[in-house]
């Protein structure tokens, strides 16, 4: 049996982690305003908050608090509106729609009004709040860049400007919908998934009862859409024309997805000075500034360098991505980001397209994004197993491992044909320096 495990922090429910307690706030449309930023700033300084984190889900979460601090945070968010008073309300908030909503000339349907939609009926449907929390659904109206495989029991992608396809975790289903017919059919998904699931002493994935949730609902002939879709590069620093307005959009990456009170304040200021006062948060540790004047991209994308951001498309934090290591979690066995942050540095500047690099702590793995061009899992103290393109290169001591990829990375680029993998060329040469 597929089993739903564990829990998602929440204000109410923080979960204990080696820095101290761990927070999510929940952002169904991953949109923040600059006053939301400079109080979500302003509380974490007051209660002694240092980090920020991006989340996987273009969430938010503080990290390092302790219970005064973590109470403090949950009265402020509640009253700011950003936070439910009931926790089983807030518990089963779940709602990931593509950041770039309503920004994208090409999707078929901005599925943002479809977001807080689904919020408002997880929240203010009681019957629902026995869902397990690490539910949710990713919403996907079709367009240049697609959210991918993002962790989400359910999926609603958008197939034309008026069909919705429903997927239930990795696979489409043939059941579609029109969007306005979404949240209804939502809630029969959800009421039936509860009841199918009721007599489990822990409740299977919807995947695992796909058969039984589905012959309840509507069918429809099964056609085939493009599932595969671009993926917005981590860092590509995407400037793309919003064909209405003539605004851009700017993409900055935050380093391992983590940033201070400081700086999503000024992340803040950036988007009230020369945008709308929104900044949109993604799956990808990038952080989006829509309705910026093109005449303004440069200074935009230069505060936002001043401030730490990669906003480079070479910039090798694109393509990094450390889990918290020995610095938030205790099953770590090494300093994961500070082995980023010197493999950022000495990547620096060597590659057009940084290499998707991992770096998990253990064997969990919490780093994996997909496909990687290498990657580095801590096995023990100090120690990691190194692995380019799948294939199991050895076991090194940080320093070592480090030093191996970045010395790679300097022959591939150097040598490599036009259009070889990094993998690829690891495979060719046929061994890593000693
Ligand atoms: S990969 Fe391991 S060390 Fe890293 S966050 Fe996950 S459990 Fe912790």
């Amino acid at each position: 049996m597929i089993e739903v495990r564990g829990f998602c922090p929440s204000i109410h429910q923080p979960m204990r982690e080696r820095d101290g307690l761990l927070v999510r706030i929940q952002l169904p449309t991953g949109e923040i305003t600059t006053d939301q930023a400079h109080l979500i700033a302003d509380a974490a300084e007051s209660i002694g908050c240092e980090t920020l984190e991006l989340t996987n889900r273009a969430n938010l979460q503080l990290r390092g608090l302790d219970e005064a601090g973590s109470a403090i945070l949950r009265d402020r968010l509640i009253e700011a509106g950003l936070a439910q008073t009931d926790p089983a309300a807030e518990a089963v908030r779940g709602v990931l729609v593509n950041p770039t909503a309503g920004l994208d000339p090409t999707e078929l349907l901005d599925l943002r009004p479809l977001a807080r939609a689904l919020d408002r009926l997880l929240t203010d449907t009681p019957a629902l709040h026995h869902l397990p929390a690490k539910l949710g659904f990713r919403l996907d109206g079709g367009g240049r860049f697609a959210l991918g495989m993002r962790p989400a029991a359910f999926g609603l992608v958008a197939e034309s400007d008026t069909v919705l396809r429903l997927w239930l975790g990795e696979q489409p289903t043939d059941l579609l919908c029109r969007p306005g017919e979404a949240v209804a059919m939502a809630a029969r998904l959800l009421e039936r998934y509860l009841a199918i699931t009721e007599t489990d002493a822990v409740r299977r994935r919807p995947g695992a009862v796909a058969d039984e949730l589905l012959e309840t609902l509507n069918r429809h002939p099964r056609f085939r859409g493009d599932d595969e879709g671009k993926t917005l590069r981590p860092g590509s620093h995407v400037q793309r024309p919003i064909s209405e307005t003539g605004l851009l959009y700017i993409a900055a990456t935050v380093p391992a997805g983590r940033l201070t009170p400081v700086t999503l304040r000024t992340i803040g200021d950036i988007a009230q000075s020369f945008g709308s006062g929104v900044v949109r948060l993604s799956p990808w540790r990038l952080i989006l500034l829509p309705d910026i004047r093109p005449s303004d991209g440069a200074d935009v994308a230069a505060g936002l360098a001043l401030h730490g951001l990669a906003t480079r498309a070479d910039d090798p934090w694109a393509g990094l991505v450390p889990c918290v290591g020995r610095r938030g979690c205790a099953a770590s066995a090494t300093d994961t980001l500070a082995d980023a942050a010197v493999l950022a540095r000495r990547l620096a500047g060597l590659l057009d397209h940084p290499l998707h690099l991992d770096i998990s702590g253990c064997a969990k793995g919490c780093a994996r994004r997909g496909p990687a061009d290498a990657a580095l899992i801590g096995t023990e103290n100090g120690m990691y197993e190194m692995r380019i393109g799948g294939d199991i290169v050895g076991e090194f001591p940080a320093d070592a491992a480090v030093d191996q990829l970045v010395r790679l990375a300097q022959d591939f680029a150097a040598d490599r044909p036009i259009a070889e993998s990094f993998a690829g060329y690891y495979r060719r040469i046929g061994a890593i320096h000693g």
